[in-house]
C-alpha cells in the first residue's frame, strides 16, 4: 500500500520529465558571412567572385562546429538559416544532417526567417559589426550601400541587435555569437556581457585581419555552442519596449526620399527617416521596407 502511495506521488515528477524530454531542446542558427574564419574582403563574400568556393566552405565549417557543440550539450532540433547575400551559401550537401536548413531568398523575416517562440536558444554565427565601425571586417548595417545608421528607442543599433530583438519578440534568448573582435564586442555591450562569443579574427582594416587558425577557431566555436547552451538558462530573451522608435538614416539624400511619401513615416533631416509602432515586428518590416524602396531608386 506505502509503495502504491510513493509511486502515484511520484507519477506526475515523471510526466513532467517526460514532458520536458519530449518537447526536446530547440536551437535557431542565423549565419552571415563577413564574420566567418577566414573572410577579410567582399571578393570571398560576393558569390560572382573567384574566391567564394574557398570562403562558403569556410562558412559551412564554422556552422557545423558550433552544431557538434549544441548536439554535445543536448540540443534535440537545431534550424539554421543561411543569412548572407542570396542565402544560398551553404550547399546543402556541406551541412551535418543533425542539422535542417532554410535556403534561398527573399523570406519575410530574412536573417531571422523561421523563428518563433518554440525555440529555446538562438545563436548567430559569422555576424559583423555595425556601419562606421573602424577596424571592423567588412562593417554595415543591413546594406552597406544605402544605411548609414539605424537607432530604436535613441539607440544606435547593429543588424545584430536588430536580430536580437526578433529572437527576443518570441521570447527566445540570444545565447552566443561569433565573428571579428569588434562585433564580439558590440555584441556584449548591447546584448549583456555574459553573452558567449567567439572572436575568429581582429580586424587591422575594414579588409584586413589577424585571422584565428583555422582548426582552433572551429574548436573555440564547438566549446563555446556547448557552454553557450549549457549556461543558456543565465541569458535572457533581448527586446525594444514599445512605442519602438525607429531613425533611418541612408546614406545619401535621394535614397530618404520615396520613403517620405508614405503616411506614418517623418522626414526629420534630409537622409534621415522616422516612425513609431508599438508592435516591433511591424517597425523591422517597414524598416526593411525602406531600406529596399531606397534600394530601387
Ligand atoms: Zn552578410
Amino acid at each position: 500500500m506505502k509503495r502504491t502511495l510513493a509511486l502515484i506521488a511520484v507519477l506526475p515528477l515523471l510526466a513532467t520529465l517526460n514532458a520536458a524530454e519530449a518537447k526536446g531542446l530547440k536551437v535557431y542558427v542565423s549565419v552571415d558571412m563577413e564574420g566567418i574564419s577566414g573572410v577579410v574582403s567582399s571578393e570571398q563574400t560576393n558569390s560572382e567572385s573567384r574566391e567564394y568556393a574557398a570562403a562558403r566552405k569556410w562558412l559551412a565549417d564554422d556552422v557545423n562546429a558550433v552544431i557538434a557543440g549544441l548536439l554535445a550539450a543536448g540540443a534535440t532540433e537545431i534550424v539554421v538559416n543561411d543569412s548572407h547575400g542570396g542565402m544560398r551559401n551553404i550547399s546543402p550537401d556541406d551541412l551535418r544532417p543533425e542539422a535542417s536548413l532554410i535556403s534561398g531568398s527573399p523570406k519575410p523575416l530574412s536573417m531571422m526567417a523561421g523563428i518563433d517562440g518554440t525555440f529555446d536558444a538562438c545563436v548567430f554565427v559569422g555576424y559583423h559589426a555595425e556601419a562606421g565601425t573602424a577596424a571592423a571586417t567588412l562593417d554595415h548595417t543591413i546594406s552597406g550601400s544605402s544605411v548609414y545608421e539605424i537607432k530604436v528607442n535613441g539607440v544606435e543599433v547593429p543588424e545584430l541587435g536588430l536580430n536580437a530583438a526578433i529572437a527576443g519578440y518570441y521570447g527566445v534568448p540570444v545565447i552566443m555569437l561569433s565573428g571579428d573582435a569588434a562585433a564580439c564586442r558590440q555584441a556584449g555591450s548591447l546584448l549583456g556581457d555574459n553573452l558567449v562569443t567567439v572572436a575568429v579574427k581582429e580586424a587591422l582594416s575594414r579588409t584586413a585581419a589577424k585571422l584565428v587558425p583555422l582548426p582552433e577557431s572551429r574548436k573555440r566555436l564547438q566549446e563555446a555552442a556547448r557552454d553557450a547552451l549549457a549556461r543558456r538558462d543565465q541569458r535572457r530573451p533581448f527586446r525594444f519596449d514599445p512605442p519602438c522608435r525607429f531613425s533611418l538614416t541612408f546614406q545619401n539624400s535621394a535614397q530618404a526620399e520615396p520613403g517620405e511619401m508614405l503616411p506614418g513615416v517623418t522626414r526629420a533631416s534630409a537622409r534621415t527617416l522616422t516612425f513609431s509602432t508599438q508592435d516591433y515586428l511591424e517597425g523591422v518590416k517597414i524598416l526593411r521596407a525602406l531600406i529596399a524602396l531606397a534600394l530601387a531608386r
